[in-house]
């Protein structure tokens, strides 16, 4: 596997970064997943504007203008095997003395890029769908920027780990006058993938604020939803809705769109994914396909 590091493409196995870098140290970074299919990165324009929010929502410059990013990406596909592939693009404020505050004057942030083999979900996956939990929301309060400190990550995707499902399914907890407010509380996201929720042929989406990650997918799914007359609504999403739903559908760059047909041991609508997930499962394949073609 060939990656890339500060300027340099190199085997992993020959990377090396300091152990003051800020990004070890203090988590302070952020980082991007690009799908390649077919060696062609996938809305590369819109992963490196969501990149820039993230920068800017960590007040680091950008070390690379959008056409090297794009030289990189393309010289990294190339490089590697795969036809199809996902690429990692990390960002760290760079090796510094250990201070919280940031170094001053700025270093040379640390830039890395690596490429692994995209395997999307098995026919297996996709027939049964998945099972999620629920789990409450106790990550920080600027969720829309895509650090690299994911520990609150981590520990939610483990809880579903351990109960031997795929995701957690997150409830930001609901305060009214400061008072915490039993069985209330708005759906965010997964640990690691937006959730829409399905009801009377309807697809609800929560709305792209600090709580949640603006995800590429969740903008391909509306965008198609749009252009199919399939009728949504963007808007806060109680957590009693998400237990109603007729169908809860996930979507990543890498996980694409999956059904969740089970919900804290109980099944979602039939326990089986429905006629939603079947059309904007098509339909994303295809709109790919087109992409690609181009
Ligand atoms: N939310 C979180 C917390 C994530 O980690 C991800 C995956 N990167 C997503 C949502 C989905 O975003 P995307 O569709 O851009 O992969």
């Amino acid at each position: 596997m060939t990656i890339y590091l500060n300027g340099h493409y190199m085997p992993i196995e020959d990377a090396k970064i300091s152990v003051l870098d800020r990004g070890f140290i203090f988590g302070d970074g952020v980082y991007e997943v690009i799908p390649v299919y077919s060696r062609k990165a996938f809305r590369v324009a819109e992963h490196l504007l969501r990149l820039q929010h993230s920068l800017d929502g960590i007040k680091l410059a950008n070390p690379h203008s959008d056409s090297e990013w794009t030289g990189i990406i393309d010289e990294l596909i190339a490089r590697n095997a795969a036809q199809d592939q996902y690429l990692y693009l990390h960002i760290t404020r760079g090796v510094a003395k250990r201070d919280h505050a940031f170094p001053s004057p700025p270093v040379e942030p640390t830039v890395f890029m690596m490429s692994n083999p995209l395997l999307t979900p098995p026919a297996d996956l996709l027939h049964s769908g998945i099972a999620c939990v629920t789990a409450p929301d106790n990550r920080w309060l600027r969720c829309d920027i895509k650090s690299i400190a994911l520990l609150p990550n981590v520990l939610l995707r483990q809880m579903a780990v351990d109960a031997g499902c795929a995701e957690t399914i997150l409830i930001r907890p609901e305060f009214v006058n400061a008072e915490f407010v039993s069985g209330g509380g708005f759906m965010t996201e997964g640990a690691a993938s937006n959730i829409f929720v399905v009801k009377n042929g309807k697809l609800l989406a929560p709305p792209k604020d600090n709580l949640m990650l603006p995800g590429i997918t969740y903008d391909v799914v509306l965008e198609l939803a749009d252009a199919n007359g399939i009728p949504y609504e963007v808007r806060k999403i109680a957590v009693a809705e998400v237990f109603a739903a007729d169908e809860l559908l996930l979507t990543s760059s890498t996980k694409e769109v999956l059904a969740i047909t089970q919900l804290d041991g109980k099944p979602v609508g039939t326990g089986k994914p429905g006629a939603m997930f079947a059309q904007m499962y098509a339909l994303y394949q295809d709109f790919k396909r087109d992409v690609m073609r181009v």
